[in-house]
């Protein structure tokens, strides 16, 4: 083998795996196991006292969800991953490491709806307090900061708009206020944006979407940067105060750059239990295999899709960072020169029953509550997925009552816009 460092698709491909040394099957097999087996008594008291690496017990780790754990970590520019049972399990099993009750953290106003719930009531139940701050307006974050803000979350390529986030700003910040920053990157995939190139310290993701890419396996995964150093201050006493369950170790000190990820591990999905399937582990990796294929596909339909809806005579708007005239097309060139995603919305001149009446109409596309499928997909936010939030909140998260969002899929992309043609005209 030469020395050069392998490239993307080819890492997306064989990170992590190797053939399997006892069949030798190329495929990563999926190791259907609840539990595995010690060598002696001293190997299972050094794997209990983290001593050793190893398997134990499905819960903890698995041969299956490694490789996909080693693979998103390569394709990230990370130290280490773990994988878990969704996109809403990374995220509590993250904040779990990082916050005290009474504390805080901030959060982009635009996210996912799904998230916006997690923080604001589920969180708000373990005593964790949100602060909401603009993803366009960096100084919004920098007042923000308090005392006990312990961390900041950010989406890359923002849900529902497609907006494209300024990371190094919202990094500074970070860097400054002493906290980590955390990106959701689940709608850029590693192949758009890598997010630890921009100073993230802390990288989750939905599988569920674009990395699975087919719509059939619920997964999350955390990746950790191995960028920041969790003893200052005492702010973070999981990771830097002796552990009682573990004969007192201190996780940064005995595992440095990669202490966030084992933190998660053992403290985070040990105990909180989100593990994930060894099954969704394989289908996941098999997606990932064409990753960049598929991701370039969906930008380039996307792309077209925009350009067809902006000169729609019913279409009132296009939020689409990868056009020329979008706000946000300035921090796509530098942030995701490949492509712009391919979750984004517009706005009907028709409003929220134009917009209802739009997704009954459409065919081809799946009216349905995801993004980053093979398929393209449809759905109004402001009757389904952000109908919980009131008008203004709707409008500031970008889900305003006549936005319809897409996801556009790696069909023909004369065959998509035939399809909105149809429905627009109907
Ligand atoms: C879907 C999604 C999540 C939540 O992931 P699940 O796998 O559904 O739990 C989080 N963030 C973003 C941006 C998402 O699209």
């Amino acid at each position: 083998m030469s020395d050069r460092l392998p490239g993307f698709s080819t890492l997306a491909v064989h990170a992590g795996a190797q053939p399997d040394p006892t069949t030798g099957a190329r495929a990563t097999p999926i190791y259907q196991t609840t539990s595995f087996v010690f060598n002696d008594a001293d190997h299972a008291a050094s794997l209990f006292g983290l001593q050793a690496f190893g398997n134990i017990y499905t819960r903890i780790g698995n041969p299956t969800n490694a490789v996909l754990e080693e693979r998103v970590a390569a394709l990230e520019g990370g130290t280490a991953a773990l994988a878990v049972a969704s996109g809403h399990a990374a995220q509590v099993v993250v904040l779990q490491q990082l916050m005290q009750p009474g504390d805080e953290f901030i959060a982009a106003r635009k996210l996912y709806g799904g998230s916006i719930n997690q923080f604001t009531h589920a969180f708000k139940s373990f005593g964790w307090n949100v602060v909401w701050a603009d993803p366009d307006d960096i100084a919004s974050f920098e007042r923000a900061v308090t005392p006990r803000t312990k961390a900041i979350f950010i989406e890359s390529i923002a849900n529902p708009s497609g907006s494209i986030t300024d990371i190094e700003a919202i990094s500074t910040v970070a860097r400054k206020a002493g906290v980590p920053l955390i990106v959701d990157n689940t709608l850029a995939s590693p192949y758009l944006i890598r997010p630890i190139d921009h100073g993230a310290d802390i990288v989750v993701h939905s599988l569920t979407k674009f990395l699975g890419g087919h719509g059939n396996s619920l997964g999350g995964i955390i990746v950790d940067a191995g960028t920041f150093d969790w003893s200052t201050g005492g702010k973070y006493p999981m990771l830097s105060e002796p552990r009682p369950e573990y004969h007192g170790i201190r996780l940064q000190e005995t595992f440095g750059n990669f202490a966030f990820a084992i933190a998660c591990r053992v403290l985070g999905l040990r105990d909180l239990g989100p593990a994930l399937s060894p099954f969704n582990a394989f289908m996941i990796l098999t997606g990932i295999e064409t990753l960049p294929l598929r991701m370039q596909k969906h930008c380039d339909n996307a792309k077209a899709v925009a350009e067809f809806l902006a000169g729609h005579p019913a279409v009132a708007s296009v939020s689409y960072a990868g056009l020329a005239s979008d706000k946000y097309n300035q921090l796509a060139r530098k942030y995701a020169p490949k492509g712009a995603g391919a979750v984004f919305t517009f706005g009907l001149k028709g409003g929220y029953d134009a917009g209802v009446s739009l997704v009954s109409k459409l065919q081809l596309f799946s009216h349905l509550a995801n993004v980053g499928d093979t398929r393209s997909l449809v759905i109004h936010p402001a009757s389904t997925t952000h109908s919980q939030l009131d008008d203004a909140a709707k409008v500031k998260s970008g889900a305003g009552p006549d936005v319809v969002r897409l996801s556009i899929g790696i069909e023909d992309k004369e065959d998509l816009i035939a399809d909105l043609e149809q429905a627009l005209s109907a």
